[in-house]
């Protein structure tokens, strides 16, 4: 069967741009991605960055509202199987401080199930290559399925950076992570110091939300100043259980084969001095690198590597029939609003596309 679009990806910009799609009676259908221990550990997996944040306080109209409120919402809109993805943020627990904002793993549901509403067909595999060459597309999914299509929207978003030394990845899933969220309630890093490496809003929030499991974190920054948004920056500054460790780089993580991760070296960017900090666990929050790989350099790229969006204030790559939504194209805002307003702009984008091109 040919699809009239396919989308590739799972965020806000993905589901967004499945709204409206779907609205538009394109029958869209969406590769959210696989569930396997790859998307795990590169931070792939189904439902985005998102899936792996706490509480998501800049999204407009999602209301600051109690745990009952927000699981009386879960429990209506989502059917149990997914509900049930969420639970563990609600049961047991009440809302802290009187007041919270939706969390990332809530809004991604939330939207993934709007979609569904209107008809939109998943498949939570990944798109491991896309022949743009011809049309209609033709993509392939990791597990060989084979996919014809008029229009693409991706929308694969980004995945976490690591440094690139070795004794980082050596100790990948024994100490050293990108995520917080993620693995920040393990065992190992309870009432243990924790080294956060970045000085972004990601840094920021990583170490914060550490905080609840370490006895300390160390925030290790190559500057003397934060590129976090002030907000943040107060949080952090103001924390009592947060360190900073300023104009300083990681230099190695310590550990062993039987203990993982017991501790860090850090670098000074202002002189030659290094110190070495007992540790629990390194987390790394520098930045991130888009989703490009599947696409084999057929996409012209930006500067920074990000697709290159080809008509101003348009969702255009530079193959007709291409778009791109989200952060796989933006290095510059990277926000869930921003990311679905573009996922919202590539699906009118391709629905327009198509009537031009006599498809309806
Ligand atoms: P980011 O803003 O690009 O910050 C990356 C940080 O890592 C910078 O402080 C950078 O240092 C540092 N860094 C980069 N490469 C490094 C290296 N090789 N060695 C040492 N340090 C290195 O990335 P982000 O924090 O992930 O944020 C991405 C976007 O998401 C931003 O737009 C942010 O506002 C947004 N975000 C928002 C929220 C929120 O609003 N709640 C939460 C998370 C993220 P320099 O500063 O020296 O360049």
């Amino acid at each position: 069967m040919m699809e009239k679009v396919v989308i590739i990806g799972s965020g806000p910009a993905a589901w967004t741009a499945a709204i409206y799609a779907a609205r538009a009676n394109l029958q869209p259908l969406v590769y959210e991605g696989a569930i396997n221990s790859v998307n795990h550990v590169n931070g792939t997996l189904p439902l985005g960055q998102l899936n792996l944040t706490t509480e998501v306080e800049n999204f407009p109209t999602w209301p600051f509202a109690d745990n009952d409120a927000l699981k009386m919402f879960a429990q209506t809109a989502l059917p149990p199987e997914r509900y049930a993805n969420l639970a563990h943020l609600y049961e047991g627990k009440r809302a802290h401080q009187g007041k919270r904002a939706a969390t990332g793993p809530e809004m991604m549901e939330f939207v993934r199930q709007q979609a569904l509403n209107f008809g939109t067909r998943v498949v939570t595999d990944d798109i491991a290559k896309a022949d743009l060459g011809r049309h209609p597309f033709v993509l392939t999914a990791s597990e060989g399925q084979t996919i014809e299509t008029l229009a693409v929207i991706i929308a694969t978003g980004a995945r976490a950076n690591y440094l690139g030394l070795e004794s980082e990845s050596r100790y990948k899933n024994q100490g050293v992570s990108a995520c917080a969220v993620c693995d920040g309630a393990l065992p190992r890093f309870r009432n243990q110091p924790i080294v956060v490496v970045g000085g972004g809003d990601t840094a920021v929030e990583e170490a914060t939300y550490l905080t609840k499991y370490a006895s300390n974190v160390y925030l290790v920054h190559r500057r003397d100043v934060l590129r976090a948004s002030k907000i943040m920056q107060e949080r952090a500054l103001n924390h009592p259980k947060i360190t900073m460790k300023w104009n300083r780089v990681l230099d190695e993580v310590v550990g062993s084969d039987e203990h993982g991760v017991t501790g860090a070296v850090l670098r000074s960017t202002t002189d030659d001095g290094t110190e070495q900090l007992e540790a629990g666990g390194v987390f790394l929050a520098i930045g991130h690198t888009p989703n490009t790989d599947f696409l084999d350099g057929q996409l012209q790229l930006d500067a920074k590597g990000y697709l290159a969006l080809t008509v101003p204030f348009r969702t255009n790559t530079s193959i007709p029939g291409v778009f791109a939504a989200g952060d796989v194209a933006d290095s510059y805002y990277r926000q869930a609003v921003t990311a679905a307003g573009t996922g919202c702009m590539a699906a009118i984008d391709v629905e327009r596309w198509l009537a031009e091109k006599g498809h309806h």
